[in-house]
């Protein structure tokens, strides 16, 4: 029984890593690696968070993979770029201290842990017109997974999202994601696509989870593995409840544990990585905009304790930024068993022959441009007052080409989908606008207008088609846009999407080396914030793919090794690793 806090069990370590993200977990491995003895602890019984959920691309200009594949960058290019993209949320000492840290944090996990990465050659960055944007190369993934490699830790490990994964799958974007589209017409998609679900099958049958592991599940699957390489001690159902401070300085938590509450003590101090609050409607309301419609897709374990804790301790939530959340647009999905899912709309809005409008029939901005530029053009068309929805609009064959939302494209069966209502049918435009609630001679007078330029490949209204970025999204084989073609040939459909998010930009104020920070600037000693816990680097802006997990792994990473005083970094020549605790 600890005398000052009244809790039953006391344990000791050097750092607590609250939350099993990506902010938590770099940081715990990190730190470990370094020589420190870690718990990490998550609220939830499995871990992983919303990083299992995700894409898995983290974005780290002048990363090591890059360089290798001989993509030639200008050092100075990602600051430019993002110094133009942010504007006057252009933090230079946080901005200074990602950029510099990206790189190692990539050179550190791949020369001395489980997570090894794949590179994203291709993948440019959002904005293509602004000064350094990047035209590919500053992207990783996580390398796909053998989940077995896990051994009993698997069972802990959260399942993939179900509404973004086929039965289960993962599917990564790139080759393997093109397959899948192409199944029916290329004998070698064909046989990829019959060896990896064939595969999965076994897997269902022997251990009830998909064991081959792509996107942020794997990412997840590589840094568990490496915390227990480095004897991290991993908790959970383990839910941060309170911090233990001493004239100002943090030194651990109480732990609400199934067995009843533990203090953790913990020399250097804790590491907030709880994800951000998403699902923190209070927070919401007073931060988000037309709260009312929005619909994240991040865990529901996201309710910003980590925010909470931080502020209990002096730390201030940053309301400064462009936008409080990474919004993506996110569509209701009625399940066969009664449960509403939410589907983020990540890739078919960039393909050739599909608009989005609002409530008037209008379309509103470039529908291949980023998600978040979907969601903030849509919250700055819609009047005030009035739900902000839109619809996105396609023919059939469209559909089945590219699949349209959680409807996935042929050979896939879509009846389920427009019997229960998620896609709304008409045998003409003015039908779907009536069974959709949109103003029919809108509609009618937008896709007429649309198709007259269409027909041509142009889309003088927004410009699909217009950027590097633009054109990775859609499809290379349609001639000349890869972006645009007429929506001619009924039946059409449509499907219903509003606000929503992948989590949030909002969040405690740290200085450069993940300190949080108290109202006047100064670090709190003992206690940092890595992941959507911190408020992003990227300042509210969504400049490319990879912009939440980057930082969040960098940031980790950085509080790991300030925690542990590490000073050289473990790439540079002649490093050598600390000495661990045994
Ligand atoms: C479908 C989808 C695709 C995405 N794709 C990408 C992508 O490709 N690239 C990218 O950069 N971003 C992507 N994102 C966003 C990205 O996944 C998140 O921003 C990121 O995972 C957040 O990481 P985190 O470490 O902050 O939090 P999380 O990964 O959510 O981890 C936080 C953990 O803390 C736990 N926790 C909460 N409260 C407590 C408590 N009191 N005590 C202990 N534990 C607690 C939670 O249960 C959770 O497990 C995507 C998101 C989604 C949903």
């Amino acid at each position: 029984m600890s005398a000052e806090t009244g809790t039953a069990t006391q344990i000791d370590c050097d750092l607590l890593v609250i939350g099993s993200g990506a902010g938590g977990l770099s940081a715990a491995v990190t730190a470990a690696w370094h020589g420190l003895n870690v718990i990490v602890a998550e609220k939830e019984a499995v871990f992983g968070g919303t990083t299992a959920w995700s894409g898995g691309w983290m974005w780290a200009p002048l990363n090591p993979l890059a360089q290798r594949a001989g993509i030639a960058e200008d050092p100075d290019a990602p600051r430019t770029y993002l110094r133009h993209v942010l504007g006057n949320n252009f933090d230079e000492a946080q901005v200074t201290a990602f950029l510099d840290a990206a790189p190692h944090m990539v050179a550190f996990f791949e020369k001395n842990t489980a997570l090894q990465f794949e590179g994203g050659d291709k993948i440019p960055d959002t904005y293509g017109d602004a000064p350094g944007a990047g035209t590919g190369g500053r992207s990783v993934i996580a390398a796909p997974y053998d989940a077995h490699g896990l051994g009993d830790l698997v069972d802990r490990l959260r399942l993939p999202m179900r509404e973004t994964t086929f039965m289960g799958m993962t599917i990564q974007a790139g080759p393997d994601l093109a397959a899948f589209m192409n199944v029916t017409r290329s004998p070698r998609a064909f046989i990829h696509v019959g060896r990896r679900f064939s595969r999965h099958l076994v897997d269902l049958a022997t251990h009830r989870r998909g064991m081959q592991l792509r996107n942020g599940i794997a990412l997840v699957g590589r840094l568990l593995r490496s915390a227990a390489d480095l004897g991290v001690d991993l908790r959970t159902s383990s839910p941060a409840v309170r911090l233990l401070q001493d004239g100002g300085a943090v030194y651990g938590a109480v732990l609400a544990m199934p067995e009843g509450e533990v203090e953790v003590r913990s020399g250097r101090g804790v590491v907030l990585a709880a994800g951000g609050f998403p699902h923190d409607r209070e927070r919401r309301s007073r931060m988000f905009p037309a709260d009312q419609e929005h619909l994240t897709v991040a865990t529901p374990s996201a309710t910003g304790d980590g925010l909470r804790l931080g502020e209990s301790a002096g730390g201030k939530v940053d309301g400064t930024l462009a936008a409080p959340a990474a919004w993506c647009p996110v569509s209701l999905v009625p399940f066969p068993d009664g449960t509403v899912g939410r589907f983020p709309h990540i890739i078919e809005r960039g393909k050739p022959g599909i608009i989005g409008v609002l409530a008037d029939g209008r379309r509103f901005c470039n529908e291949g441009n980023g998600y978040y530029d979907y969601v903030a053009a849509m919250l700055r068309a819609v009047p005030p007052g009035q739900g902000v929805v839109s619809w996105l609009i396609c023919t059939r064959a469209f559909q089945r080409r590219y699949g349209l939302g959680i409807a996935r494209p042929a050979p896939l069966p879509l009846g389920a989908y427009i019997r229960s209502g998620y896609i709304k049918v008409g045998r003409t435009i003015a039908e779907l606008a009536g069974n959709c609630g949109i103003d029919p001679e809108g509609l009618e007078r937008t896709v007429a207008d649309y198709n007259v330029h269409a027909r041509m490949g142009e889309d003088p209204a927004f410009g699909r088609g217009s950027t590097l970025y633009n054109r990775y999204q859609g499809d290379a084989g349609n001639k000349p846009n890869p972006c645009v073609a007429p929506i001619e040939r009924g039946p059409f459909y449509a499907v219903k999407v509003v606000p929503g998010s992948f989590g949030t930009f909002a969040g405690l104020k740290t200085d450069a080396s993940a300190r949080v920070l108290d109202a006047n600037g100064v670090p709190i000693p003992g206690l940092y914030a890595a992941g959507t816990d911190m408020a992003s680097v990227m300042g509210g802006h969504y400049p490319a793919g990879g912009i939440n997990l980057g930082p969040a792994m960098t940031f980790g990473y950085i509080a790991g090794r300030h925690a542990a005083g590490a000073t050289e970094y473990e790439d540079a020549r002649g490093a050598a690793r600390p000495k661990v605790h045994a």
